[in-house]
């Protein structure tokens, strides 16, 4: 390819709405162009990568036998009605209605579709197992697109759905997936780990998400020594000191006792104010779903974990309650609530760590007071008591003891067990071998094809620009000439192009009329893994520069061992 035909537009200028550093380099590299927020447009080099990871993909998921597919992304309401996701989804769930009025959504995964598919198709146990996949554009209205295509509203997914007789087939089948993936991931030339996660929106048994390790990354990895590693959605996580103890054992109960603190809000204020630790409040938050009050209590000192909130409760979205349904709820602002005499019934749940509070610190309902020896069971009662906080630093692994390891990454694959969720919903039976009607077990994975390519750059790039790991690479290679308008640099650099092209590499050169900086910048910001530089001194002595775009060294050959160089740059 030649560089003076190819549409790739690099920007100096880091953009401004680029908060990290693979999505100001996917801009300015001209990867890609946003068209509306969390949008975007995949311009020729970016194609490229994308295409290279689908590839790989390809190769891996057919390794295995899986089947490629292509579904629709406008799919009608009933099915989503059926699963009862059309409602659950919420929000994130992109609806439009067609000239008959009739409502459609835009696919964010695609469980209701392939499992009608599956059940109108697929009769008997000799069937199975099904692995279907397909790569496809997902919609999802995200409350917050950032970070170019890794959170984004319209991205490339790989999606892949098992279908097996019996439980123990579809941990197989489940088992096979999670082993290609691995191996997916380090084709790619990734620096990744797998975790244990929520199940989320998706639903089922258990699922793993695979993590690019990188520290500008939106997930928190919380590890152990031990091999436990759970994102911090999941992560259960215990405080150093014992948690506190079973509420009758407790003894030492002091007088209910209001006291005033005026325009004292927060944990801090009201705690320097009565000398009072943060583990000795019972942090009140009032949580709004659909329609419905949920009064979540966690220790002064922590923090609540939705995703535990919005598993326990079995729905996809809680939102934080407005002013007006915190005054209706407590009868008093923000910042004043507590769970004695709550004025509306709502449902009351508690961290572990709140039953062991002795003498504990809330609000009193009431505007600039707050309460203090507040006693569980004596001054109020929950509804139930459950792992609700946030794992944080100084917790002790679950599993074994030992202090946790905090770390950040890109979760760029999801694996869910899904059992038998959404074939009952949608009765997808087939017959099985004692003659009798079951219903199909299921698996669903899922890959971000573009959010993979963000996350390679997040872990590839210097000051400079992109560091493609060559397996995805857009080309392998970059022939510089310094001045195409010399007559023997560009004979040398076409002859170097033809022998490479010919010997099936992939090869792009930049014959344009530009000042040997510009070209040399570009080379950095563009990142192509060989670099082959023609310039008039060296060639002089009949040499031509070779450099790896990630090391310093610079290897001089004479042009004619440049083909003989590049399958040794590119070996493995
Ligand atoms: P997240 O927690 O990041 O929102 P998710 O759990 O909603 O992800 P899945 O439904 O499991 O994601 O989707 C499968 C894969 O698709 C994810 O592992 C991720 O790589 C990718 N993905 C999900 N949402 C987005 C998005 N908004 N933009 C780009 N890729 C995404
Ligand atoms: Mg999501």
């Amino acid at each position: 390819m030649l560089l003076s035909k190819y549409l790739l537009p690099t920007l100096k200028e880091i953009p401004r709405e680029a908060e990290i550093p693979s999505h100001q380099l996917m801009i300015r590299s001209g990867i890609m162009r946003q068209l509306a927020s969390g949008i975007y447009e995949w311009l020729p080099l970016g194609l490229r990568v994308l295409h290279k990871v689908e590839n790989i993909i390809r190769e891996e998921m057919d390794s295995i036998g899986a089947q490629e597919v292509s579904l629709p992304a406008m799919q009608p309401r009933e099915l989503w009605e059926e699963s009862g996701r059309w409602d659950f989804y919420g929000k994130e769930l992109i609806r439009l209605k067609d000239r008959n009025r009739r409502d459609f959504c835009l696919g964010p995964t695609h469980e209701e579709v392939i499992t009608d598919l599956v059940r109108k198709e697929v009769r008997s146990y000799k069937e199975l197992p099904l692995l279907l996949y397909q790569f496809q554009t997902k919609f999802r209205d995200e409350i917050r697109p950032r970070f170019g295509v890794i959170r984004a509203r319209e991205f490339y997914m790989k999606d892949a759905y098992s279908f097996d007789a019996t439980d123990k087939n579809a941990e197989t089948s489940y088992n096979n997936v999670f082993e290609t993936y691995s191996r997916i991931f380090q084709r790619c030339g990734l620096k990744f780990r797998s975790v244990e996660a929520q199940t989320g929106a998706i639903g089922g048994a258990f699922s793993h998400e695979f993590m690019v390790i990188a520290d500008t990354g939106e997930e928190i990895i919380v590890s152990c020594k031990c091999g436990y590693a759970a994102n911090l959605e999941k992560a259960e996580g215990v405080p150093p000191a014992k948690v506190g103890g079973k509420a009758g054992k407790r003894s030492g109960l002091k007088e209910l006792e209001e006291v005033e603190t005026k325009n004292m809000k927060t944990v801090e204020e009201v705690g320097k104010f009565l000398k009072e630790k943060p583990d000795k409040f019972i942090k009140t938050l009032v949580y709004k779903t659909n329609g419905e009050c949920v009064i979540v209590m966690v220790r002064g000192d922590h923090e609540v974990n939705e995703s535990k909130v919005k598993s326990y409760l079995g729905v996809n979205e809680i939102f934080l309650a407005d002013e007006k349904t915190i005054k209706e709820v407590s009868g008093a602002p923000l910042g004043f609530a507590g769970p004695v005499e709550l004025k509306i019934k709502c449902k009351l749940l508690a961290d572990y760590s709140v039953e062991g509070i002795v003498n504990g610190v809330t609000g009193a309902n009431k505007k600039d007071y707050h309460l203090k020896n507040v006693n569980i069971n004596r001054d109020y009662s929950v509804d139930e008591i459950l792992d609700l906080r946030r794992a944080k630093e100084g917790d002790v692994c679950p599993k074994c003891g030992k202090t946790l390891e905090f770390s950040r990454g890109i979760e760029v694959g999801h694996t869910f067990k899904l059992g038998t969720k959404y074939s009952k919903t949608l009765r997808a039976t087939f017959l099985d071998k004692d003659g009798k009607e079951k219903y199909f077990v299921m698996g669903c994975y899922g890959i971000g094809v573009s959010r993979i390519v963000a996350a390679a750059i997040e872990q590839g790039h210097d000051q400079n620009g992109i560091i493609w790991p060559l397996p995805i690479a857009p080309f392998q290679v970059l022939i510089l000439p310094v001045n195409y308008e010399h007559e023997k640099i560009r004979t040398i650099s076409n002859r170097i192009y033809k022998q490479l092209e010919s010997a099936g590499y992939e090869v792009l050169m930049d014959d344009r009329d530009e000042r040997a900086g510009v070209k040399f910048k570009d080379a950095d910001l563009i990142g192509i893994p060989i670099r082959v530089t023609v310039g008039e001194k060296t060639l002089a002595k009949n040499i031509v520069e070779v450099k790896l775009r990630g090391e310093k060294e610079v290897r001089e050959v004479e042009p004619d061992q440049v083909q003989k160089l590049i399958p040794e740059l590119t070996k493995k």
